[in-house]
């Protein structure tokens, strides 16, 4: 396959990779000097990253909006935005069906993946993630393509994941969903992976579990991000090109006293509007829900009768901890929106506090820790790593994004 050089999808081209180019996105990894990455590595506890700052492209970038975790890990491996996939949330108000649809099955992906053009032209690609809902977005018409989730290793197939026996492989039991090993399985499964096989491109996606519960520096924060660095170190060992990003950051919206920075979206608008006059969709609601109790920094607001939007927009901006209130055309404009899955308003939080729909839909009493969540503009920022120094050139797209870390990985020099 050494005469392929480029590979072309969803009008990029990407350059075949030279060694076993290995992506990550390290789930929730808020970055920057008090993020968890800088902050383990000035504790000393990330040995690996240390000796790489000097030799490696180290920036601090942005992700797609929503913060979430499904738009993003879709935008990094199709290196576009919502508008063009079509991912942008865990749950839509699916017009079609007229109620709120979750957007796990892959028929709502409207892009193809990188990875799905790299296959097509021969090259042996692997997919590993944490969480059984994301390896079906990520393996959309994947035939050849190792993919599994570490969720569900134990029953990955060969016809399904074209990988078996995967526990014996990796040498370890089936980790917990809530957990820190959900995680650790992928990296270990992938150093076992790049030891027995020739694999050209491999995608690593972890879960926030940790970066919900603990804040930078705290030890659960730190023991993750030692153990990440350790596994970095193995893979970069084995000859492999390591990049990662994150699909959001994260941020406490817990005060110091215990309290919670909340709004409770529906409640605020049926109180003025009515009852049933708006429907506030929480996109970020999914079936794992119990490390953020289903509260977000962003919601959209479907309202009924439209010559009232402007008053509900004006209404929700004066709301305290609102940072954000755009209409849809704006939405679709700046926030790159796809056009038939946005309600009428969206809203984001400021970074101290997170949005519900209706005090009597969520169950605090879950929540052991106090409340990190993400979802708005103040949870955008995430890292940027490529274990060498890339051509400077890179400097002038200005600033960088998650979903551009395949192409400063494999085209940049
Ligand atoms: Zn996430």
């Amino acid at each position: 396959m050494s005469a392929i050089k480029q590979i072309s999808v969803n009008g990029k081209s990407y350059k075949w990779p030279t060694k076993p180019a290995i992506i990550i996105c390290l789930d929730g990894s808020e970055p920057g000097p008090k993020g968890y990455i800088d902050t383990a590595i000035r504790m000393g506890l990330m040995p690996f990253m240390k000796s790489m700052i000097s030799k490696s492209t180290y920036e601090v970038g942005k992700c797609a909006m929503p913060s979430f975790t499904n738009v993003n890990n879709m935008s990094i491996v199709t290196g576009t935005t919502p508008d063009i996939h079509g991912i942008c949330g865990n749950f839509f108000f699916n017009p079609d069906e007229g109620k709120e649809t979750l957007m796990n099955d892959d028929s709502f992906l409207r892009a193809s993946t990188i990875f799905e053009a790299f296959e097509n032209a021969g090259a042996k690609v692997a997919v590993i993630t944490a969480k059984e809902k994301l390896r079906k977005l990520l393996g959309k018409n994947l035939r050849k393509a190792i993919c599994f989730s570490s969720e569900k290793a134990d029953v990955a197939n060969l016809k399904d994941n074209r990988i078996d026996n995967v526990l014996d492989l990796v040498k370890k039991p089936l980790p917990e969903v809530y957990s820190s090993d959900l995680s650790e399985f992928i990296f270990a499964a992938a150093v076992e992976i790049i030891k027995k096989e020739k694999i050209d491109l491999m995608y690593l996606s972890t879960t926030d579990f940790i970066q919900h519960k603990a804040a930078p520096g705290d030890k659960m924060a730190n023991d993750f991000y030692h153990m990440v660095d350790g596994y970095l170190s193995k893979l970069y060992d084995l000859g492999c090109e390591i990049s990662f990003t994150a699909d959001h950051g994260m941020k406490g919206k817990t005060n110091k006293d215990g309290s919670l920075n909340l709004i409770y979206m529906q409640d605020e608008v049926d109180k003025k509007f009515g009852k049933d006059e708006c429907n506030v969709v929480c996109t970020i609601t999914d079936p794992y829900v119990v490390h953020h109790g289903s509260f977000g920094s962003f919601v959209t607001i479907y309202v009924k009768d439209k010559s009232k939007i402007n008053d509900v927009m004006n209404y929700i901006k004066k709301i305290n901890g609102v940072e954000m209130v755009i209409n849809k055309e704006d939405s679709i404009k700046k926030l790159k929106q796809p056009h038939d899955r946005i309600g009428d308003i969206v809203v984001t939080s400021n970074e101290k506090f997170a949005i519900g729909k209706k005090e009597s839909d969520h169950d605090l009493t879950k929540l052991k820790e106090p409340l990190r969540t993400h979802g708005g503009l103040g949870e955008t920022d995430i890292p940027i790593f490529i274990s060498r120094k890339i051509d400077d050139s890179y400097k002038s797209k200005g600033i960088l994004k998650n979903y551009d870390i395949f192409d400063l990985a494999l085209n940049y020099g």
